[in-house]
């Protein structure tokens, strides 16, 4: 008999009904489980409200425009593209209204998920409150996400500024000029999109280079790009204070030029000021105390198996890090569904994190798994470096798509595939054909000896799997070759003996 929504003992209790919550409770659901889904604002999170939907349905729109400025590229005649700043806006909106339906409400009832709205705080190790009601349950996931880092600047409270909570759906119309206080990926893609869309855009990054996860050669070739297209760019710039000035926002702060030269006080006047400077977790309304879950600054301390402090309790996704991507939270909410269900420790899941792509959607884009230079570096990695650049593919010349390069660090001296880092148009999707490799340890040799369709931006793969292999044709080899050809036509007279592992070389065996 089915127990009254809210009465008796779930299995799960779930916090937050964003991409990790919503996968852990599909995914119980689904197996059978009796689980309760708790959501305070809207359901689908970050991702589907005030992150990867809308801003890659605006992204779309900022590039549609990019293209149409630069239309003499495809032999069209350029000119400035019309289009209303607010209805670039509901297109986008709507974009994210097609997809909302997946997350609804009607549809998580629908998999037999009990949808509770209200904010969840927990009572006890075993309770949780939301409004009047309590839910127990045999587990609990703390899916409570991250919202945006306020930085401590002074008069920060007293000026208005969007976030990626309110930008999306509050930004009326177009301002003329806008701070974007962060050149993280966040920054850098909205920074770029609103470029494009018409607006002044600044952005003030903190740290030397903008995308500080990344190498500085591709930050400064994104630094480059977005200062080509308008957009300026200040590293190396604390903001101090901030302040209204007539109607506009005005904001102080510390600017360190490059070159060793000495830093200086700068003022930058806007109309308006987006805050993209890093993210905190949703941890203060929970009160975890009285659970005995443990937290720091960062988010929710979980072990490998995402268990908090008292094993029954899990966190996943941004709260509980180390990674704040949709994908990350997605993956870490499937091993949060096996985890449960095992009676045993022993037969629970550790979290892999050994290959975890990501991309930044700015244009180009930038993508990314594994280890870069700079934390082969750090970590004392030896490694040997492949690199392409874009133009080299006939479709990217074709498409007139040539910007960007992949970098490809391999073990050194064999075909293992330690990291990739591309910067090009679809770099988001032409990565997965490397971190398929690298989780399933497939070598260069491979994929240069796989088929590849021409013309695509595919063949990106193949070529970083021949630039390897001809890496190994030491001069040693070719002379071998060279004998071998000669001996073909009859001019040579011995026999080489290690014929076949030179051989070796263009059958992908090698590595
Ligand atoms: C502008 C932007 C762009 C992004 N773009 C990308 C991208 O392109 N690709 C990518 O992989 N990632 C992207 N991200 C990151 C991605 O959005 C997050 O990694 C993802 O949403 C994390 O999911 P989550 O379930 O952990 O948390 P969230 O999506 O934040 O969901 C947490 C939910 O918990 C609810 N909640 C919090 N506290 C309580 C409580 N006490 N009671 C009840 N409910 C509560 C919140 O209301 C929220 O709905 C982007 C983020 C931003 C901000």
């Amino acid at each position: 008999m089915q127990e009254e929504k809210g009465l008796g003992v779930y299995n799960v209790v779930i916090i937050g009904a964003g991409t990790a919550g919503l996968v852990a409770a599909a995914g119980t659901a689904g197996l059978g489980g009796r689980v309760a889904l708790i959501e305070r604002n809207k359901m689908g999170g970050d991702c589907l409200n005030y992150g990867c939907v809308p801003s890659k349905a605006l992204i779309a729109s900022a590039r549609a425009i990019n293209s149409i400025r630069h239309a003499s590229k495809w032999g069209l005649d350029e000119e400035e593209p019309r289009f209303e700043f607010q209805t670039v806006f509901e297109s986008m909106r709507s974009r994210r209204a097609k997809i909302a339906p997946n997350d609804s409400i009607e549809r998580f009832e629908s998999l037999g998920v009990d949808v509770f709205l209200g904010e969840a705080r927990f009572v006890s190790p075993h309770e949780i409150a939301v409004g009047d009601q309590i839910l127990r349950a045999r587990n609990f996931v703390i899916a409570a996400g991250t919202r945006a880092r306020i930085p401590p600047i002074e008069g920060i409270c007293d000026v208005p500024f969007f976030t990626n909570e309110t930008i999306f759906d509050e930004l009326h119309k177009k301002p003329e000029n806008m701070i974007v206080l962060g050149g993280g990926p966040i920054g850098c893609e909205l920074g770029q999109a609103m470029g494009r869309l018409g607006v002044n855009a600044t952005i003030v990054q903190v740290h030397e280079q903008i995308l500080p996860k990344e190498d500085p050669e591709v930050a400064d070739c994104m630094e480059t790009l977005l200062e080509a297209e308008g957009v300026r760019v200040l590293c190396s710039s604390r903001a101090v204070r901030v302040s209204m000035r007539e109607g506009k926002v005005q904001l102080d702060l510390v600017h360190q030029p490059r070159g060793g030269h000495e830093s200086h006080t700068m003022q930058i006047v806007a109309d308006t000021l987006l805050v993209s400077a890093g993210r905190v977790p949703n941890v203060e309304k929970l009160n975890l105390d009285p659970a005995g879950v443990k937290f720091n600054p960062r988010g929710i301390e979980v072990n490998a198996y995402l268990q908090t402090a008292q094993p029954h309790i899990y966190a996943a996704g941004d709260i509980a890090g180390p990674y704040q991507f949709t994908h990350t939270a997605d993956a870490q909410a499937r091993v949060v569904v096996r985890n449960i269900l095992m009676p045993f420790q022993m037969l629970r899941q550790e979290m892999d994190y050994s290959v975890v792509p990501w991309c930044t959607y700015t244009d180009p884009e930038i993508a990314h798994v594994g280890l870069n230079e700079t934390e082969a570096k750090q970590q004392d990695i030896s490694y040997d470096l492949i690199s392409v650049r874009i133009d080299e593919l006939d479709r990217a010349v074709v498409e007139r798509e040539e910007l960007g390069f992949v970098k490809v660090l391999t073990a050194k001296g064999t075909d293992r595939i330690l990291g990739v880092t591309m910067v090009a148009t679809h770099a988001g999707d032409l990565l997965h054909e490397f971190v398929l490799a690298m989780k399933h340890r497939i070598g260069l040799s491979q994929l240069a000896a796989t088929i590849h369709a021409y013309p695509t931006f595919a063949e990106l793969g193949r070529k970083v799997g021949d630039r390897y292999s001809k890496k190994r044709l030491t001069p040693f080899l070719k002379n071998a070759f060279t004998w071998l050809y000669r001996r073909s036509r009859g001019a040579a007279g011995f026999t080489f003996p290690r014929v076949e592992a030179a051989a070796d070389v263009f059958s992908g065996k090698g590595g």
